[in-house]
């Protein structure tokens, strides 16, 4: 047990500096984030060249409205859309995750004429009236019904029953590529071809959000990517920003024609794009996404062959990684934090959830395993 203090859930009290996949406290204490920083600063913490951009940008131009033309927006747009699959040749920038879905679900309702969204069980898209509507969970909901209308719910990962609720009143398709807060569930191989393949007959959108899963984290930049399928409608947000906060969508021409309307104060400011773009150039340009693949095979490896009995099963994509645990993951990440000083991040009651930074190297991901051993037992226990 460790002498730093902590608060519920093993916070750790007064994090003060952050560098690379580490969060150090006022007490000099070292942490390794592999959730505290939640998908949010792929590069690590403050990464030079993301702080360098921004640095420069602040003090040369803070603000002004988005209608008129900045250079650091006009380069993040670039490197976005250059980033996003082919098609997606066009976007919006926005606040958060939730403001991207949310612009998503308006998109998908003005380009097809249709209004009702299919969405999944086990799903999170955020906390505004639209996104929340197309979340799962009854406890985010209920203290605020009526939400925005007409969501159908379909088991995540079931063809039969996705492509039977897509019909021409469908407006949209909504799906995480592999979903996040629902406890790090992938698909099977061919769920997403099924969607492609049932908003197409139907005339609906397909919308992947990848505010989670984007960025690179699953070995390429986006998940959609790993499958093969591209949406009509992608949302991203978190680690757009390398931790500023920036979300965008981006779209096919047939969704953008509808949606030329939209905006917002905020949209794309000139700091956030900087950001946007300093870290979008950095992640291709130093193969950041392919870095996350070699990581995330290791770690996941390493920790299938270390831990014992209390895991379940290690699955996931790159570095999004989940463990499925026999105990409550609340705890087991409370004790990793105190007694190992390493943050990470329960999805759902039984799943611990490793999201670190992609900077990530073997010796990071040695110490990983090796605290989740000390908290749960290795293989040599069972
Ligand atoms: N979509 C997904 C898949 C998410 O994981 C989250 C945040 N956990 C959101 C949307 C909402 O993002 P934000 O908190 O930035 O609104």
């Amino acid at each position: 047990m460790s002498d730093h203090d902590f608060v519920s859930g093993g916070k750790p009290i007064g994090i003060e500096r952050g560098e690379g996949p580490f969060l150090y406290g006022t007490d000099g204490t070292e942490y390794l984030d592999v959730g505290a920083s939640y998908a949010c600063t792929p590069l690590g913490h403050s990464h030079p060249a993301v702080v360098d951009a921004v640095q420069e940008q602040v003090g040369d131009l803070t603000f002004v409205d988005s209608s008129y033309p900045v250079q650091s927006r006009e380069d993040a747009y670039a490197a976005l859309v250059a980033s996003t699959p082919a098609d997606l040749d066009q976007a919006w920038f926005c606040n958060s995750g939730t403001e991207a879905n949310e612009a998503a679900l308006k998109f998908a309702r003005s380009a097809t004429g249709a209004s009702t969204i299919v969405a999944a069980t086990r799903s999170f898209h955020g906390r505004t009236m639209g996104s929340l509507a197309a979340t799962w969970k009854d406890e985010y909901k209920k203290p605020f019904e009526p939400l925005a209308g007409d969501v159908e719910f379909v088991p995540y990962g079931d063809d039969e029953e996705l492509a039977a609720a897509v019909d021409d009143e469908t407006a949209a398709v909504i799906l995480e590529p592999i979903q996040g807060e629902g406890g790090i569930n992938v698909p099977p191989a061919g769920y997403l071809e099924t969607a492609r393949e049932a908003t197409d007959e139907a005339g609906a959108a397909l919308i992947f959000d990848e505010v989670q899963t984007g960025m690179g984290r699953t070995g390429s930049m986006w998940a959609c990517q790993n499958a093969g399928v591209t949406p009509d409608i992608l949302t991203t947000a978190k680690g757009l920003g390398n931790g500023l906060p920036v979300g965008a969508v981006a779209v096919r021409d047939w969704i953008a024609d509808g949606a030329a309307s939209h905006n917002a104060t905020f949209s794309g400011g000139p700091v956030v794009t900087a950001a946007v773009h300093a870290t979008i150039s950095t992640l291709v340009e130093e193969e950041y996404p392919a870095h996350a693949a070699e990581m995330g095979d290791y770690l996941t490896s390493e920790l299938e062959a270390a831990v014992g009995d209390d895991v379940r099963e290690v699955r996931g994509e790159g570095l999004l990684v989940g463990v499925e645990l026999k105990r409550g993951a609340n705890r087991v990440a409370r004790d990793l934090a105190i007694e190992q000083q390493v943050l990470a991040l329960p999805a759902g009651r039984t799943v611990l959830r490793l999201l670190p930074p992609l900077v990530l190297e073997r010796s990071d991901a040695d110490r990983v395993v090796d605290a989740m051993v000390d908290v749960l037992g290795s293989n040599d226990d069972s």
